[in-house]
């Protein structure tokens, strides 16, 4: 049996695979089929701490990979689609395989939820993205949408007003689902305007977004809005499938952490970190933080 198991390859999995690798419990770390986690799908990354000029997301994960690695975390491109219970530690089951551990870390990150459009995949990092903080930056002086009508909406739009010209927020109704603050700020900001009533049904550009197609839920009509960006905010997912409620969710389906330790989930032995366990901050560098403090509180458990 293994000491730990890392489930996930965002900035929490590979952050807990480094200080684990040099705390000589040969972490196993599962990546997934996709290694990288979100970070995969931004551009220019300019608010993780140690890069002045920036660093584009893919190479970021990269670099966080090859330290891992670097402290003999072993990387298995696998998708885990089980844990359980056994004597003395967990069972981990993928397609390639079954594997047991004494400790596991859950750090399988979140997915935003996407309208699945035609142009959407095309120009994500190009245009379209899920994350104001993270690219609204370069959106300065141009004009941009949110989709969506929930607080992250809100938010987002309520960013995006410090770089963009204008900013609209498409809302599929006739009414915000957001909190009343929220929508206050919304309706009554002077660079924000709010097409309600509509859907994005495809986004157009040729290696950067130049417009959408809007389609009016009440009388189905089609319109086309000049833009530089869209920013699609209709939630985010954690990913905790595969989990099959092993461990405990909070009301919004993430992992409760916080039982004996900040990493704790309500399995002792079994840690979460990063956006699984996160509903609130789902930064890269918050991810990286909770991901260290899964990693030491998993080999303070093991000593245990
Ligand atoms: P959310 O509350 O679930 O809202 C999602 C929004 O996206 C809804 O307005 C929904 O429309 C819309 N939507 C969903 N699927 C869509 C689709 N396929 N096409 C078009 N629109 C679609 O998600 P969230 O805003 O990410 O918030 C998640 C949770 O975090 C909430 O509990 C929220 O309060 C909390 N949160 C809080 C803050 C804060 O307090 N500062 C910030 C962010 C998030 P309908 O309204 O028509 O369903």
């Amino acid at each position: 049996m293994k000491n730990v198991a890392i489930i996930g390859s965002g900035p929490a999995g590979y952050t807990a695979g480094i200080y684990a690798g040099r705390a000589n419990l040969e972490p196993v770390l599962f990546e997934g089929l996709e290694s990288g986690g979100q970070l995969m799908l931004t551009t220019d990354v300019e608010n993780y701490p140690g890069f002045v000029d920036g660093i584009m997301g893919p190479e970021l994960m990269q670099v966080f990979k090859g330290q891992a690695e670097r402290f003999g975390t072993e990387i298995k491109t696998e998708i885990i689609d089980s844990i359980e219970n056994i004597d003395g530690g967990f069972k981990l089951t993928s397609s390639k395989g079954e594997y047991e551990f004494k400790s596991v870390i859950i750090a399988s990150g979140a997915s935003a939820r996407w309208l699945g459009v035609e142009g959407e995949k095309e120009l994500q990092g190009y245009g379209v993205s899920a994350c104001a903080t993270c690219d609204g930056f370069f959106f300065k002086e141009k004009e941009v949408a949110v989709v969506g009508g929930g607080d992250s909406a809100m938010e987002e739009a309520l960013f995006l007003t410090k770089f963009a010209t204008k900013v609209y927020v498409i809302h599929r109704r006739d009414q915000f689902r957001a909190s009343q603050i929220m929508q206050d700020r919304v309706l009554n900001h002077e660079k924000i305007e709010v097409i309600w009533n509509s859907t994005v049904e495809k986004i157009i550009g040729d290696g950067a977004v130049s417009s959408v197609v809007l389609k009016n839920t009440e009388d189905g009509s089609e319109s086309e809005l000049n833009l530089d960006g869209v920013f699609v905010a209709i939630g985010h997912d954690p990913n905790v499938e595969f989990l099959n409620n092993f461990v405990e969710l909070d009301e919004k389906g993430y992992i409760k952490t916080g039982f004996t330790t900040d990493t704790s989930t309500s399995v002792p032995g079994v840690f979460a970190a990063g956006d699984v366990a996160d509903s609130i901050y789902r930064q890269a560098i918050t991810a990286a933080g909770t991901g260290c403090q899964a990693a030491i509180d998993s080999e303070r458990w093991l000593d245990h």
